[in-house]
Formats: structure tokens, sequence, C-alpha cells
């Protein structure tokens, strides 16, 4: 896919950039539920992908003002081009009861739903 340069890509961010970021995420978003992917996408380094998340989901006051003054565009591919699909493939596990996902990281799969509690079938 060749890029776009009317978007920002998560590796075109710099370090004080994305400390804005994290710190308007953080901000707007005080949470660290394994079954939200706004918070996953966010502790697993994919700061545009949650972003896009929690734009998605709600105002987001501080964010939205961050990524106005450092004139960042979000492109709607980011799921797929920056790596939080592959991540969300790779550790997200659906719960069959309520829909939900929960995620795991490299060391640990989930075996409860973080939603609902229901048992996840692929622990
Ligand atoms: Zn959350
Ligand atoms: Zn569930």
């Amino acid at each position: 896919m060749p890029s776009d340069a009317r978007y920002t890509r998560e590796q075109d961010l710099t370090n004080a950039q994305r400390e804005e970021i994290e710190d308007a995420l953080a901000a707007d978003h005080p949470c660290d539920d394994r079954s939200c992917g706004i918070a996953v996408a966010h502790s697993a380094g994919f700061l545009l992908a949650a972003s896009r998340l929690l734009l998605g989901a709600t105002e987001a006051y501080e964010l939205s003002d961050v990524l106005e003054r450092h004139a960042i565009s979000i492109d709607p591919a980011s799921w797929d081009t920056d790596g939080w699909a592959d991540y969300h493939a790779q550790h997200g596990v659906k719960c069959l009861e309520c829909g939900c996902f929960t995620y795991g990281d490299e060391g640990w799969t989930p075996d409860t739903c973080g939603d609902c509690r229901a048992i996840l079938q692929s622990a």
C-alpha cells in the first residue's frame, strides 16, 4: 500500500509527540482493562490506533488538542498498516458469550473474558 503524505504514520511520530499523545490518552481515557482495545493498543505502543479507537468512541478533548496542535492526521487505514491489526489478531481472544475481545501478550493468554467473566474457549 503506498503511503499517503496527508497522513501521519506511527513511525513518523517524534518521541516528544509520542509522550504528548500518551499523556493525552491517559488523561482522556484512564483505563488499563485488558478487554479494552484502547487501553491495550495504548500500552502496546500503537498510539495512533489507540487514538483512533478513542476518538471513534467518545469526545477526547486533550487528545484532539494534541493531534491538532501537531497537525497529526490519522490514516483511516492505520488500523491495518501500523501493526495494531496484527497484534489484535495475535493476542485478542474473542468471548463467545458477549463478543468482546480480551487481550493477552507475548507471555500470557487470558482465560476469562475481561468484560463478562465467561471462560474463554481458546484458553
Ligand atoms: Zn478502556
Ligand atoms: Zn464476555
